[in-house]
């Protein structure tokens, strides 16, 4: 059976962006293909010799009449629910939302693993975001960033043992 991870986070951390970097161009579900849903992407990824299913949710950044918190609630749930391991993703740079402390909530309660990565991490701007991830009581945070390709290494070290 192959890893399945899912890739969980607050809109504009860079969930997607980290995915297609796993992922490239191995996409199982593309956005417009008709009557997929939009909400939980699913691709295979590869890192290193490592390979697994990853899945992105997105869904959050449309405006519904629903509020953030519960779409949160739901999505969140949906994706840990299929994931053996979640990639709980923060922004280095903003800082903790009160958003982020929500995620790692149910994160606490519901998923059985889970890795912390502070993204955003290139540069001696996020020291000060990356340390106050500990906050989250989910153990140290991975230091990554997925626009440059920084950190995936301590990623691979951390997926290792679930692959
Ligand atoms: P998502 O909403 O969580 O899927 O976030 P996206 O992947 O769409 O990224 C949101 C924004 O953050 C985009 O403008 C990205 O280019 C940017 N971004 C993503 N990763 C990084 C990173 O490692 N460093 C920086 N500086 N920006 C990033
Ligand atoms: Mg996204």
């Amino acid at each position: 059976m192959t890893l399945t991870l899912a890739i969980v986070g607050r809109p504009n951390v860079g969930k997607s962006t980290l995915f297609n970097r796993l992922v490239g161009k191995r996409l199982a579900l593309v956005d417009d293909q008709p009557g997929v849903t939009r909400d939980l992407r699913e691709g295979e990824a590869r890192l290193g010799d490592l390979r697994f299913t990853v899945i992105d949710t997105a869904g959050l950044e449309e405006a519904t009449d629903e509020s953030l918190e519960g779409r949160m609630r739901k999505l969140t749930e949906r994706a840990v629910d299929m994931a053996d391991v979640c990639l709980f993703i923060v922004d280095a740079r903003t800082g903790l939302a009160p958003a982020d402390r929500v995620f790692a909530e149910i994160l606490r309660r519901r998923a059985s693993h889970v890795i912390l990565a502070a993204n955003k991490a290139e540069g001696a701007a996020a020291d000060a975001g990356v340390i106050e991830a500990w906050e989250l009581g989910l153990g140290e945070p991975l230091r990554i960033s997925a626009e440059h390709g920084e950190g995936m290494t301590d990623l691979y070290a951390a997926l290792m043992p679930f692959a």
